[in-house]
């Protein structure tokens, strides 16, 4: 592996810092930065920063794709991650690089933001500053390469903007689509459509539209994961799935036409705070204390039948001699429900969370078709179900095994966000390289109206853009350049929706072949690419303070060995 930063280079640059930032003040040497400091400036430092964030984009290129392999991560303790997801992986790498990092805050924007395209982002921003590093060979300045980056950003988002269409929470099937093409790089099994259409469902199902506005809060699609069963397997549930056992045996199982309170108060005598001491003297005070005890709890579960409550789910504990008089009732009752649980209960059922039961009114409960327990893969859940309307849902996953279960889990996630992108923004793109290709189309014709220099910029801009439809067909084993001309040539003839089929190893209307990604995704990934690329390049100086307990600390820029390799 070569290093970009020689040992001797190191010492020889400390040197010439120490020397440079010894300002003088009448024969006094003035010290700028602390003992220990390291600091690399001009090319140095952006030939090291574009070689780290260059060797993140490569490490996960190829993964880019439905034909992308996938990569396997073993940390310190051998725990075992199988992703082929950009922000699953990158995260997992423990990079320490600060160039590579801004490569991983990137994808985990992008994640944040939309959900797909975390290896796109990084990918693109990686060969955006290749490209601007052959600029720089040719003396070409940074900052005509940033202004020339940005112009032709602008452009870009211009262009994909402009050949998008527009799709609404009611095209079921375009959805689908999205989703599908979303979760087309992970191993989700041979029936997508099907884990598809249970992730549009759910998202349908949890958004509010108001004066014709759709809103999609994610976090209302409560992903649950069983090991076991097959993918096939996973469902949606209209409602919400806890992962708790019914507390005590006699309790009925099941709960048909359920209204369900929400306690955040526990079912228990408080313990007294204070040190007070009771004396008791006699076995008949003992008695008559506990009967004391007995009948407050018995008061308590009174007042929460009298509501008409038969399902009890509470945040705190409830006490033995409460359960045993629920179960007298037939209450169904769950205990130290998470936090998060109970307000996905809230808006699955309608009931609204009560910490005092005295306060706790018929008003305050909510409803379920079913309130049942049930076995899943040996582990006993409750399945809130069959909801009115519900504001918050489950799907259950379903696989084969741990990091199967797991993959589909992130594939999931995707396409939920991937969905809600599209009915949110309303607009969607082919997939496949088409955009891609398009923007590169029409910036190196824009290119032609600039003076010399920034035209190269907007050009290397242009075939940075190209690296998505180069690598997709890279990773399903297809001859690039071959695949580069026919792409080009069909965007010329104006196909604007041309990309690289992978499955047929050919180029096709990707809009046709129902390859389609939201248009947010692409949005996000362009501007956060070249944000990062112009960032990056834009820095000629890196002074990094020394690192505590590391020996030596790092040299300046960061960890060599990240800049060798795979370049
Ligand atoms: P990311 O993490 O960036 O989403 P993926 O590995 O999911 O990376 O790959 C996404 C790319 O794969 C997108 O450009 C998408 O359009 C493309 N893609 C998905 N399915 C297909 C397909 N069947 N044919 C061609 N391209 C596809
Ligand atoms: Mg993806």
């Amino acid at each position: 592996m070569r290093r970009a930063t020689p040992v001797s280079s190191v010492v020889r640059e400390v040197f010439r810092m120490v020397n440079a930032t010894m300002a003088q003040i009448g024969g006094q040497p003035v010290l700028i930065l602390p003992e220990g400091a390291l600091r690399t400036t001009g090319k140095d430092a952006q030939r090291n920063n574009i070689a780290a964030a260059k060797a993140v984009g490569d490490a996960i290129r190829t993964t880019l794709g439905p034909r992308g392999m996938d990569k396997m991560l073993v940390d310190s303790l051998g725990d075992v991650v199988i992703s082929n997801d950009g922000a699953t992986i990158l995260s997992e790498m423990e990079i320490e690089h600060p160039a590579a990092k801004m490569m991983v805050e990137i994808s985990k924007t992008q994640d944040e933001e939309v959900g797909d395209g975390t290896t796109t982002v990084v990918v693109l921003a990686g060969t955006m500053l290749k490209k601007a590093e052959e600029l720089l060979d040719q003396e070409v300045h940074p900052t005509v390469i940033t202004k020339g980056y940005r112009v032709a950003k602008e452009k870009a988002l211009e262009v994909v903007k402009s050949v998008s269409k527009s799709i609404s929470v009611n095209d079921e099937d375009k959805l689908v689509r999205i989703a599908i093409t979303a979760m087309s790089s992970k191993a989700v099994g041979e029936n997508p459509e099907k884990l598809a259409r249970v992730v549009v469902q759910a998202v349908k199902e949890i958004s509010e539209t108001t004066d014709g506005k759709t809103v999609i809060d994610v976090e209302n699609v409560k992903l649950e994961k069983r090991r076991g069963g097959g993918i096939i397997d996973t469902e949606l549930i209209k409602g919400i799935a806890i992962d708790k056992e019914i507390v005590h045996p006699s309790m009925p199982k099941k709960a048909e036409n359920a209204k369900i309170a929400l306690l955040d108060a526990a079912l228990e005598v408080k313990e007294l705070e204070t040190d007070a001491e009771i004396r008791i003297t006699s076995p008949e005070q003992m008695q008559s204390f506990l009967a004391e005890e007995e009948r407050m709890l018995k008061d308590m579960v009174e007042k929460i039948a009298a509501t008409g409550a038969n399902v009890v789910f509470s945040q705190k504990g409830i006490d033995d001699a409460a359960q045993h008089y629920m179960a007298k009732k037939g209450i169904l009752a769950a205990r130290r429900v998470k936090k998060s649980d109970m307000d996905k209960l809230a808006r699955a059922t309608g009931a609204k969370v009560t910490s005092s039961i005295n306060d706790l009114s018929s008003a305050d409960l909510g409803f379920a078709g079913l309130v049942e327990e049930k076995k899943v893969s040996g582990e006993q859940m409750v399945f809130v179900q069959k909801c009115k309307d519900p504001k918050a849902v489950t799907i259950l996953i379903r696989g084969g095994s741990e990091h199967i279960v797991d993959e589909v889990e992130r594939a999931v996630n995707d396409a939920i966000k991937s969905a809600a992108a599209a009915i949110e923004m309303g607009k969607y793109v082919a997939g496949g390289g088409a955009p891609e290709a398009e923007i590169a189309r029409v910036l190196r014709k824009f290119a032609e109206s600039f003076p010399g220099r920034e035209q190269l910029a907007i050009n290397a801009f242009a075939d940075a853009m190209e690296v998505i439809p180069k690598t997709l067909a890279e990773n399903a084993g297809l001859d690039t350049i071959d695949m580069l001309v026919k792409l080009r040539a069909e965007h010329d003839a104006g196909n604007v929706n041309a990309g690289v089929d992978v499955l047929n190893g050919r180029i096709s209307d990707m809009e046709k072949l129902n390859v389609i990604d939201p248009l947010k995704t692409k949005i996000q990934a362009i501007s956060s690419a070249s944000e990062a690329a112009e960032m990056i390049l834009r820095i000629d100086d890196v002074i990094s303070a020394s690192k505590l307990n590391k020996g030596g600390g790092m040299p300046p820029g960061g960890m060599p060995d990240m800049s060798g390799g795979e370049m």
